[in-house]
C-alpha cells in the first residue's frame, strides 16, 4: 500500500508535481507521509480585531461585510474586503488574486493569517493567508506544519497533499517491540505519523516527535550493539596474545619524543582489549595531529614482537606511503620486514609482496583498503589497523574473521560528541586520545571578511616570501566531482596569474593520477612549490610541517568537523600557524559556526558546541564519515539515548536475529541498505 508510487490522480496534480517530488525524493505515498516538518507555527489561538497587534501575526475568524475586486491600471486586479467580528472591523487587500472572487462573498467566515497594520486612522491587513472555516482547518487556526520547500513544491502545497493521504497512515505496520511501546509509553508509529503532520495539541506533537526521535536512534544502536554480537560471535580460534617475552622498552626508547599522557592510556586500553578472550574491536578517536599513529605503531610492534602479522591500512595511496615512510623509519632498528601494496604497483612487484605476505615473512603490509578485499591470506595475521576508513564495514568485518580472526584497530581524526559516538560506533571500545603532544602552539583562525581579502592575501605573500608555505582550499561547490576539478583548476589558474604571480603554486585534486598527485605532495613536501591549491582531497592526513597557512575559501559550505580537519593540515611544525577562513556568506547560522572555528582549537570542543546549537538533522557535517541524518532527533537528549540504549540491549539479547520482529528487520535492514552506517 504504502510502496505505491504518487500518481497525479491520487494528489488530485498535475504530473509536472508529480515529477517535482520525485526530485525531492518522494516517489511513494510512504515517503510523503514520512516527508517531516521542518518547523512549526502555533496559531491556535484566534485573535479578536479589538485585541489585533500589529506587526505580529494574527489569526482573525471573520466574518466579510463587503468584498470587492477591481482592475488596476497595471492590468492586475484589487480585491478589497470589510471583515469583522463581534468586536469591531478591518479593511484586507489582496492584489491578483482572481479566484477570491468565486471563493468568497459577501456574509462568508473566513480565516485571515497575517500581520495587520495601521493606514489613515485604520487597520489594514494586506494580502493576508485565508481558509475557509467549514473545511478542516490547515494552513492555520492549529498547529501548522512547515515543510522543507524547493523551489517549485511549496510547504502549503505540501500540508494539503500531505492532508490529503494522512488517512493512509493507517497502513504502516508497528515494528517497534510492543515491550518496547508500553514500557516507554509510545505512541503506535501510524499515530505519530499522524500527529507529527497534524498534531492535535501540543502534547501530541511532542509525542509523535519523541516516538520519531527514539526509533531513529534506537535503530542506529541496536545496529551498533548488533554489529558487536557479531563481531565477537563465533571466536574459536587462537587468541591473538602477547609472547611473554615482549619488551616494550624497546620500542619506547626508538620513539624520538614522550608519549603524551593520553597516548599511554590508550595504549593500556588496546593491550587489556588484547589480553581478553575475545578479538579487539576498538576506536581511538583523536584529533589530527594527536599522535595517533605512535599508538598504533607501539601495537603493532607488540604484535610483530609476539610473531604475528599486521596490516595498516589507509584511506589514500598518499597516506599510505606517509604511513609506510614513518614506520619505516621508526622500526628501523628493528629487523622488520615492512611491505607496500598499492595500486600503482607493478603487477610483478604487486605479486612479490603477496607471495611474502601469504608465507608469512612479511610482518607488515601497508596500503590502501584494497588490501584486504583482495583475498590475500596472512597466515600470522593479528592485527588489522585501519586509519580512517569509515567505509569499512560489517562485510570487511566478516571477511577479516575468516582471515585469522585478527585484532581490530580502526583510528579516526573525527572527534565527536561522546553520547554520539556511544550510539553510532557502540560496537566497538572507544579511547579518546583528548591531548596533543607538548610545544604545539595553537593555530590562529581568522574569519576574513571580503573587505579585508587584499590585505590578507598580500600578507600571505609576505609569509610565502619569508619561506612558509601554504594550503588553499576550493569551496566545495556540488557533490559532482568533475564540477569540484573545474572549479578548482579555474581557481589555481586566477590565483597564479592574479594573486599570487610571484610564487609557485601546484593543483592537486581527486582526478589526477596516483603518480600525478604523488608528484606534487613529493614537491610540495620538498618545499618546490610554495602554495597548494586543491580540492577537498587533502582533508585527510598529509604531514608537511613547513606548511603553516590554511586558506579555506567559501567556508561556510563546509561542516565544522571538516573545517577543523583541513586545519589540522598547518600547525604540524615549529612555525606560528594560521588558518583563513573565507565566506561571502551573511547567514547568522553560518557565521556563528565559523565563529566556534575561531574560538576553539579543539575538535571534541567543536563537536560538543555544534551539537550545541544545531538541531536534529543536523549533526556536526559529517557525512562523508558516514554517519546518517537524523531527521527527529539529536544526541544531546541524553534521557532519550538512556531509554533507547537499555531497550536495545534488551533486544540484542532476546533476539537479535529479530525472529520475532520481521517488520522491524525489514525496517533495519533498509535503513542498511541506504546509509552507510553498517560500514562504520
Ligand atoms: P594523527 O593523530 O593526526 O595521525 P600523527 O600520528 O600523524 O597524528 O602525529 C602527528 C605528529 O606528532 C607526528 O609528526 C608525530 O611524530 C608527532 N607526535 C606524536 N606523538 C607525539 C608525542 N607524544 N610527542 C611529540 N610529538 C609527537
Ligand atoms: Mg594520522
Amino acid at each position: 500500500m504504502l510502496d505505491q508510487r504518487l500518481d497525479s490522480a491520487m494528489l488530485k496534480t498535475k504530473d509536472s508535481y508529480i515529477v517535482k517530488l520525485k526530485e525531492m525524493g518522494i516517489k511513494t505515498l510512504g515517503d510523503l507521509l514520512t516527508y517531516f516538518p521542518r518547523a512549526y507555527r502555533d496559531e491556535q489561538e484566534f485573535t479578536k480585531i479589538n485585541e489585533l497587534k500589529t506587526d505580529e501575526v494574527n489569526v482573525l475568524e471573520v466574518k466579510i461585510k463587503t468584498i470587492m475586486t477591481l482592475p488596476t491600471r497595471a492590468g492586475g486586479v484589487i480585491t478589497r474586503a470589510v471583515v469583522g467580528d463581534d468586536t469591531g472591523e478591518i479593511s484586507v487587500m489582496w492584489f491578483n488574486q482572481r479566484h477570491l472572487k468565486q471563493m468568497f462573498f459577501k456574509g462568508s467566515q473566513i480565516i485571515l493569517t497575517g500581520k495587520a497594520k495601521f493606514e489613515q486612522g485604520r487597520i489594514v491587513m494586506v494580502s493576508p493567508k485565508y481558509e475557509k472555516p467549514s473545511s478542516i482547518l490547515l494552513h492555520t487556526g492549529r498547529i501548522v506544519p512547515v515543510y522543507p520547500e524547493s523551489e517549485e513544491i511549496t510547504s502549503k502545497w505540501l500540508r494539503e497533499k500531505i492532508f490529503h493521504v494522512l488517512p493512509y497512515a493507517k497502513y504502516f505496520d508497528e515494528y517497534l517491540p510492543s515491550w518496547v511501546l508500553q514500557g516507554e509509553g509510545l505512541l503506535s508509529f501510524a499515530d505519530a505519523i499522524y500527529h507529527v503532520h497534524f498534531a492535535k495539541d501540543e502534547e501530541f506533537l511532542k509525542k509523535a516527535r519523541e516516538r520519531l526521535a527514539f526509533d531513529e536512534l534506537f535503530m542506529l544502536q541496536f545496529m551498533a550493539l548488533r554489529r558487536k554480537k557479531w563481531w565477537q560471535e563465533g571466536f574459536t580460534g587462537e587468541k591473538k596474545r602477547f609472547s611473554t617475552k615482549l619488551d616494550m622498552v624497546e620500542f619506547y626508547s626508538a620513539l624520538p619524543f614522550e608519549l603524551t599522557g593520553a597516548q599511554k592510556r590508550t595504549i593500556e586500553e588496546i593491550f587489556t582489549d588484547i589480553s581478553r578472550d575475545f578479538p579487539m574491536l576498538r576506536l581511538v578517536q583523536g584529533d589530527v595531529g594527536s599522535g595517533k599513529t605512535a599508538v598504533a605503531a607501539a601495537v603493532i610492534f607488540a604484535m610483530i614482537k609476539s610473531g604475528y602479522q599486521c596490516v595498516l591500512m589507509a584511506p589514500t595511496e598518499i597516506l599510505a606511503k606517509q604511513h609506510y615512510k614513518n614506520l619505516v623509519n621508526l622500526f628501523a632498528d628493528f629487523a622488520f620486514n615492512i611491505q607496500m601494496l598499492t595500486g600503482s604497483m607493478s603487477a610483478s612487484e604487486h605479486d612479490a609482496v603477496v607471495t611474502q605476505m601469504a608465507t608469512g615473512t612479511c610482518d607488515l603490509v601497508i596500503g590502501t583498503h584494497a588490501l584486504i578485499q583482495e583475498g590475500i591470506t596472512f597466515p600470522k595475521l593479528g592485527l588489522v589497523v585501519i586509519d580512517e576508513q569509515h567505509r569499512f564495514g560489517v562485510k570487511q568485518r566478516a571477511k577479516l574473521k575468516t582471515q585469522g580472526f585478527p585484532h581490530l584497530l580502526n583510528l579516526s581524526a573525527t572527534p565527536i560528541p561522546r553520547t554520539m559516538a556511544l550510539t553510532i560506533y557502540g560496537d566497538q571500545d572507544l579511547s579518546i586520545l583528548d591531548e596533543l603532544p607538548p610545544g604545539r602552539t595553537p593555530i590562529v583562525t581568522r574569519l576574513v571578511p571580503e573587505a579585508k581579502r587584499k590585505d590578507a592575501e598580500f600578507w600571505v605573500s609576505d609569509q610565502v616570501a619569508k619561506g612558509h608555505q601554504v594550503f588553499i582550499v576550493c569551496p566545495l561547490i556540488e557533490e559532482s566531482e568533475a564540477i569540484q576539478v573545474k572549479a578548482a583548476t579555474l581557481e589555481y589558474e586566477r590565483l597564479s596569474k592574479e594573486i599570487f604571480p610571484q610564487h609557485k603554486l601546484a593543483l592537486l585534486h581527486g582526478r589526477m593520477k596516483g603518480d600525478e598527485k604523488e608528484a606534487v605532495m613529493k614537491a610540495f613536501s620538498a618545499g618546490e612549490i610554495n602554495i597548494l591549491v586543491s580540492t577537498s582531497v587533502i582533508e585527510v592526513g598529509i604531514d608537511v610541517p613547513n606548511a603553516s597557512i590554511m586558506m579555506i575559501e567559501g567556508a561556510d559550505r563546509f561542516g565544522l568537523a571538516q573545517l577543523h580537519q583541513f586545519r589540522g593540515r598547518v600547525g604540524r611544525g615549529s612555525n606560528q600557524s594560521y588558518c583563513f577562513l573565507f565566506t561571502d556568506s551573511n547567514s547568522d547560522d553560518a557565521l556563528q559556526r565559523l565563529k566556534f572555528m575561531v574560538q576553539y582549537t579543539s575538535g571534541f570542543d567543536l563537536a560538543e558546541m555544534d551539537l550545541k546549537i544545531r538541531g536534529p538533522g543536523e549533526i556536526y557535517g559529517v557525512k562523508q564519515s558516514g554517519i546518517p541524518d537524523l531527521r527527529m532527533a539529536t544526541f544531546s537528549d541524553k534521557e532519550l539515548l538512556d531509554r533507547v540504549r537499555s531497550c536495545a540491549e534488551r533486544l540484542v539479547n532476546e533476539d537479535i536475529d529479530l525472529k520475532s520482529y520481521q517488520a522491524l528487520a525489514k525496517k533495519i535492514a533498509k535503513i542498511e541498505s541506504q546509509t552507510e552506517i553498517a560500514e562504520v
